[in-house]
């Protein structure tokens, strides 16, 4: 039974497997007439009937025995967890209680979880079913057998029966619209949610270390995957069971609105690691997909503004938060953390970051350095939007591409140790590191606000989150693009910086650009007050000043002036 004490199998090029033992070592790797069959036929014996009607009044404690002593030797023999899963479905098969076939369930949860997810975490774990000792690839090792022999065997031995138990007798949502908590009770859940430990610390015992003594990387030792699988993989697997079976035993004992809560961690962690990987570590093919997927959503979204019955009420909708989303840009990443142009308290502080938290542009620290970087080194290899290189390049095309060695290093000359100092920037950065805070912020409190109020979470993704996005971003990047092509450079004519009346209204009077680039600590970054030069950013912290929010703004239409010759404004 315990294939550990099999010799390692021979190198794909020696293998015969006409040879009596060999092909006995095949089946038992194979599992499939041993397990997948009789798993099989269980189930669907199990499924004609009703779950409740199972034995599930009998003593329950020599059930709980069995299900430890499975767990329990299948740890000590170092067979993998998914052997424990097989002989619980068998046992649930042969004895049919409610309670074995509740913990075969939950189990089933876990090896789709545990099994895919590390799959696709890691996709070397695919070796560990040939278990690779000779760090021979999967599709290599097995010589004749094609690759998609063995996924589709992969499939029929571990997704096909984990995903006919949880159909069965998992929760589902019926075709009348009722939703059925499936025979899996409170008891089976409690039981099933620590058997991954229990496993993970029989087998500890039997590889000579103390249960608490044990790290989860000790589990490389009965895979045998080469290279070792990473400690993140294994946090993955342990972690996804044990999370799974505690958020469902949430669900059935917790009242109805503390369930719809809990329901929000699995979702929260499910985001982190699916940003993790999808966004963080390729750069320029995460943040194409993500740009061009946000168009498509927002395209969808300005369709289903026109097909609405309420499209005007929509419309008014998408321009006020976009620019009062806005305001978190301009008032505040730009002209109070880039330039410092004015102090704000902590109350107004707060206020934009969250308002910067909507509008979703990258962090303030990420945003203020690239800023920086654009005053210092304007229009030279070291600008983060350098407009030399063409329009696009300075709209978006700069996001899209990875950042030269000569951005790089000018880039961390750049300081912006005050961002950190800032407990309210700080607390947004580490917020974003730790769960996407801002896509949170951005996306998911539109669709919150699409449901309570259209009751249509979609339409509010849709239109409020992606639309309106896409609006705030492409008037930010007007600031870079427009406001440096077309216009008057009228307070510097050897810079490419403009006054654009098209960025001014867009972008909340942020288009006063050529000012700006030659007085950039400015406050109002434009000569003339607002009743003159459209500027809905100077008047919200003119209002901060009177509301005692913000203080020491700084002008320059006094130098401005004198430069240009004139009296007064
Ligand atoms: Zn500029
Ligand atoms: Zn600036």
């Amino acid at each position: 039974m315990a294939h550990r004490m099999e010799e390692p199998l021979q190198p794909a090029d020696e293998q015969h497997w006409s040879h009596p033992i060999k092909c006995m070592l095949f089946l038992w790797k194979v599992r499939l007439p041993l397990i997948a069959l009789p798993v099989l036929m269980g189930l669907r014996r199990l499924a004609g009937k009703d779950g409740l009607a199972m034995a599930g009044a009998t003593p329950w404690s020599w059930e709980l025995a069995l299900v430890f002593a499975i767990t329990i030797g299948t740890g000590l023999f170092q067979l993998p967890f998914s052997c424990t899963w097989w002989i619980l479905l068998i046992a649930a098969f042969a004895l049919e209680t409610q309670m074995l076939v509740g913990v075969a369930t939950v189990c089933s949860l876990t090896v789709l979880l545990a099994w895919y997810g590390s799959v696709r975490l890691y996709p070397h774990a695919i070796c560990a079913l040939w278990t690779c000792r000779l760090g021979k690839a999967a599709d290599t090792y097995a010589g004749s057998i094609p690759f998609w022999v063995w996924q589709v065997w992969d499939l029929a031995v571990h997704a096909a029966p984990a995903i006919l138990m949880l159909v069965w007798h998992g929760p589902s949502i019926g075709t009348d619209g009722v939703v059925r908590r499936g025979t899996v009770t409170p008891t089976a859940l409690a039981v099933a949610m620590p058997l991954c430990l229990v496993w993970f610390w029989s087998m500890s015992l039997a590889l000579g270390r103390a249960p608490w003594k044990a790290y989860f990387r000790d589990t490389n030792a009965v895979y045998q995957v080469i290279p070792n699988i990473p400690d993140r993989c294994w946090h993955w697997i342990y972690g996804s069971h044990i999370a799974a079976s505690s958020l469902w035993f949430a669900l059935l004992v917790l009242p109805a609105g503390a369930a719809r809560c809990a329901t929000l961690v699995p979702i929260l962690f499910g985001w982190h690691v699916f940003a993790r990987l999808h966004f963080r570590e390729d750069l320029l093919v995460g943040r194409t997909t993500f740009f061009v997927a946000a168009h498509i959503f927002g395209a969808w979204g300005l369709y289903r503004t026109f097909a609405h019955p309420s499209t005007l009420r929509l419309w008014v909708e998408v321009v006020t938060m976009w620019q009062i989303g806005g305001f978190g840009i301009t008032c505040g990443a730009h002209r109070l953390w880039s330039h410092r142009s004015f102090i704000a308290e902590l109350p107004f502080r707060v206020f934009l970051m969250l308002l910067n938290t909507f509008a979703n542009q990258g962090t303030i620290v990420h945003w203020a350095r690239d800023h920086r970087a654009h005053h210092k080194w304007t229009d030279t290899p070291a600008d983060p939007h350098d407009t030399r290189r063409g329009f696009f390049y300075a709209h978006m095309g700069w996001l899209l591409l990875p950042k030269t060695q000569e951005l790089k290093t000018k880039g961390a000359e750049v300081p912006y140790a005050d961002l950190l100092a800032d407990p309210v920037v700080a607390f947004q950065k580490w917020a974003e590191d730790k769960f996407m805070f801002m896509e949170l912020v951005s996306f998911g409190l539109p669709a919150v606000y699409g449901h309570w109020v259209y009751g249509d979470a979609l339409l509010g993704f849709l239109v409020h989150g992606a639309l309106r996005w896409l609006c705030t971003l492409h008037a930010t990047w007007c600031v870079n693009s427009v406001a440096h092509y077309f216009g008057e450079n009228s307070y510097d004519t050897q810079a490419s910086a403009r006054e654009s009346w098209f960025t001014v209204l867009v972008a909340d009077g942020e288009g006063w650009h050529s000012y700006h680039h030659k007085y950039p600590w400015d406050y109002a970054t434009s000569e003339f007050g607002a009743h003159r030069q459209w500027n809905p950013s100077k008047i919200l912290i003119d209002v901060a000043v009177l509301l005692g929010q913000a203080r020491h703004t700084k002008r320059a239409d006094h130098l401005a002036r004198k430069a240009a010759g004139r009296a007064s404004s």
